[in-house]
């Protein structure tokens, strides 16, 4: 039993701050057929040949929503062939987010929704490229309360922070909005990045300074905890202990299989973290056969170190160091006691059996990361004559 990513790379449109792997619809509806079959012949082979039951499974995109209900009841219908998952997650877009997804709630075939408001100010979804409208998020927000008070599903949204112009009474507004609209049990926040490959990056760029945009995260994280969220990720609050399920596992390096164009597995072979990406574009994954185009990478003992601290580093809960010395062969304590002493004490929370960074912590987190991963080669060095 592992856990289960599906990733459906279709999008209304392009928005102008992403850099993710996706095509737009409307070009490639003719792909949607033959890239539904090839993730249904996948999954066969897992489910039917290899009697696969999952424990999480998370779709999305992408827009996953423009696969169509018929095509997302037969692949959640074979994923359930042997069992319940505790959570099964899908991504949509709210103007995707229609009446016609209700039969996917009734059978309780989704028991979470992750929406992308983003924003809800026409302004700020203008500046950053976004195809819809403050009205289109405020109809799905109040659909996706119906489907929450009627089918007990799980509601989370993804917002955006930190684009050029925002203040914190913008925030406020759009989370209280938000709220009014529905009671979301877990909400996103990411802040704006203007990467090489978006159409911002291309158009010039716009920009927060580091400064501005960490004194507006502080006092969004305060009102959220105000408002009863707990801070229990970099980017993730929840309430009532409402985690993301699938996000947690991956955060724990947990096993999890991905399916489908720009999907990534992380599995665990001879004790030996491995991922298996597939690298294939839409238009090949839809013609190729099943189970091609998976390109297999085995971490090396550095890699491995690297990818534990970048996950573990960003959840309020951090390194259990029992089994970080479990799956590395490494004592955390022992590879990493230099570097955490040149960092400010505010920034973690160490006890025996754990490491974790706290708020201010997560506020540098690239920063501590660059100095934990440049100390590896001299620690692991260090390391070979202390054993
Ligand atoms: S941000 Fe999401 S919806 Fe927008 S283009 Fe990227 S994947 Fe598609």
């Amino acid at each position: 039993m592992g856990s289960l990513y599906i990733h459906i790379p279709f999008c209304t449109s392009r928005c102008a701050y992403c850099t993710f792997y996706s095509e737009v619809y409307h070009e490639n509806a003719s792909l949607v057929e033959p890239y539904h079959k090839r993730l249904l012949a996948e999954l066969s082979v897992l489910v039917d040949e290899q009697e696969l039951s999952f424990d999480t499974v998370y779709i999305g995109g992408g827009n996953p929503g423009l696969l169509g209900v018929e095509r997302l009841v037969q692949l959640l219908k074979l994923i359930h062939t042997h069992g319940r998952p505790r959570e099964v997650t899908m991504e949509i877009n709210p103007e995707t987010l229609t009446e016609e997804f209700l039969p996917l709630f009734e059978d309780r075939l989704l028991t979470r929704l992750s929406i992308g408001i983003q924003s809800m100010d026409d302004r700020f979804l203008r500046r950053i490229g976004r195809n819809t409208a403050s009205s289109a998020n405020e109809r799905a927000l109040r659909l996706a309360e119906r489907i929450h008070d009627a089918y007990d599903v799980e509601l989370s949204v993804d917002l955006i922070v930190a684009i050029p112009g925002q203040t914190i009474s913008d925030l406020r507004r759009d989370l209280d909005r938000v709220l009014k609209l529905c009671a979301a049990d877990h909400i996103s926040l990411y802040c704006l990045t203007v990467e090489e490959g978006s159409r911002l990056f291309e158009q010039g760029g716009i920009f927060m300074s580091d400064d501005e945009q960490a004194s507006l995260l502080y006092e969004l994280w305060a009102y959220l905890k105000e408002l009863g969220y707990e801070h229990y990720e970099v980017s993730n609050f929840a309430r009532e202990g409402r985690y993301s399920q699938h996000n947690l596992i991956y955060w724990k390096l947990g096993t999890c299989l991905g399916l489908g164009s720009g999907a990534a597995s992380t599995t665990w072979e001879a004790g030996t973290l491995v991922h298996h990406l597939q690298e294939q574009d839409l238009r090949t994954y839809a013609r190729e056969e099943p189970f091609t185009g998976y390109e297999k990478e085995v971490l090396t003992t550095v890699e491995r170190i690297e990818e534990e601290l970048m996950v573990g580093l960003r959840t309020r809960r951090g390194i259990d160091k029992a089994s970080f010395l479990k799956r590395t062969g490494h004592d955390f304590s022992s590879l990493f006691d230099r570097v955490v002493a040149t960092l400010d004490s505010t920034w973690y929370d160490e006890a025996d059996q754990f490491f974790s960074l706290t708020e201010h912590g997560f506020m540098v987190l690239d920063a501590i990361l660059l100095r934990f991963f440049a100390s590896i080669p001299e620690a692991l060095d260090r390391s070979q004559w202390l054993w």
